[in-house]
């Protein structure tokens, strides 16, 4: 928008408009068949590849920002960080619901009278209102960070980037991940949705997540009051805390809606993304920093570091706070 001087007809021009639902939509049914196959996670790593391989190329072919596409030198921690959350993830999961609801389907007598999960509904509508559900709790979850300095000391590793890419997706502290894996997934469980719509709601959350940190000129002014697309997603990463703390969405922006934190200016995306403190530049500083208190001043940014006698704790009572914009 802002520095394509493209015309009205060319082919990036034109693909703007149509990449994103073709990809969004297209992995989706992707997830369907693959769902609906016997080798279903095998097919559904296939499809999440096949994604991921798309927008690395769209990347390049068209990007939003060219500059986005210098290394920033973080590329193997942003992986590092991603195979340790996701396993992360997945053993939680494991242990907190998998193991549970097996153990309880094996069990389950025909008396459904206390299930609360309208198992009755067509898959979708199941799939829908377990997104809506989940995203409740990646919601505040993801706002709490932001809002908590204690918290923010977690989740500003993924706000540390100063370049959106689909690379740095998965660039999440793994206790950032854990607490939003149990807000958002927890409901399921004691509302006792099925694993089918456990699955479809990592799915989509894997597949909406790949799209809304890449770096490809986007035009979704159909989609965004709905999606979690990637421009809404550039806002949230805005270095400026008033940009910054709006679009907590994952998937779905129905509670930022609810809540009053869309935000969806009609001008181009932010110059400055990042965080005015400074997180740890190797993997296990970065996993490491936010249990010290030295580190949590390191994140949190200069006005904690000159405000000796003061805890990081006492100043997290301050009110709403979040992100330390740069003073
Ligand atoms: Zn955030
Ligand atoms: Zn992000």
């Amino acid at each position: 928008m802002h520095h394509q001087a493209a015309s009205y007809t060319s082919p990036a021009y034109l693909l703007s408009f149509l990449w994103w639902p073709l990809l969004y939509f297209g992995a989706l049914a992707g997830a369907w068949l693959a769902f609906a196959s016997d080798q279903p996670i095998l097919w559904f790593n296939l499809v999440y590849v096949t994604l991921f391989l798309s927008i690395i190329l769209l990347e390049r072919v068209m990007p939003h920002r060219a500059e986005w596409l210098d290394h920033d030198g973080e590329t193997l921690n942003d992986i590092g960080h991603t195979l340790l959350t996701k396993g992360a993830a997945q053993l939680a999961v494991a242990a907190t619901s998998i193991v549970p609801m097996a153990v309880a389907t094996l069990t389950r007598t025909d008396d459904h009278a206390s299930h609360l999960w309208p198992s009755d509904w067509p898959l979708i509508a199941q799939v829908v209102l377990a997104v809506v559900i989940a995203e409740f709790g990646l919601y505040w979850s993801h706002r709490i960070a932001h809002e908590n300095l204690f918290l923010w000391r977690f989740h500003a590793l993924h706000h540390s980037v100063i370049r959106l890419w689909v690379v740095n997706t998965g660039r999440f502290h793994v206790i950032d991940t854990l607490i939003k894996v149990v807000l958002s997934q927890g409901p399921l469980y004691l509302l006792d949705a099925p694993l089918q719509v456990f699955l479809w709601v990592g799915a989509v959350t894997a597949i909406t997540g790949l799209l809304t940190h890449c770096n490809v000129e986007t035009r979704t002014a159909l989609f965004d009051p709905v999606f979690a697309t990637p421009k809404l997603h550039r806002w949230h990463h805005s270095k400026t805390l008033k940009e910054g703390n709006s679009n907590y969405g994952e998937n779905v922006m129905i509670w930022d809606h609810v809540f009053g934190t869309y935000l969806n200016p009609d001008k181009a995306s932010p110059d400055r993304l990042g965080i005015s403190g400074k997180v740890a530049p190797d993997f296990i500083g970065q996993i490491m920093q936010p249990f010290s208190r030295k580190g949590g001043r390191q994140i949190l940014g200069q006005r904690v570091e000159s405000d000796e006698g003061k805890s990081a704790d006492e100043n997290a009572s301050a009110p709403a706070v979040g992100r330390i914009s740069e003073a």
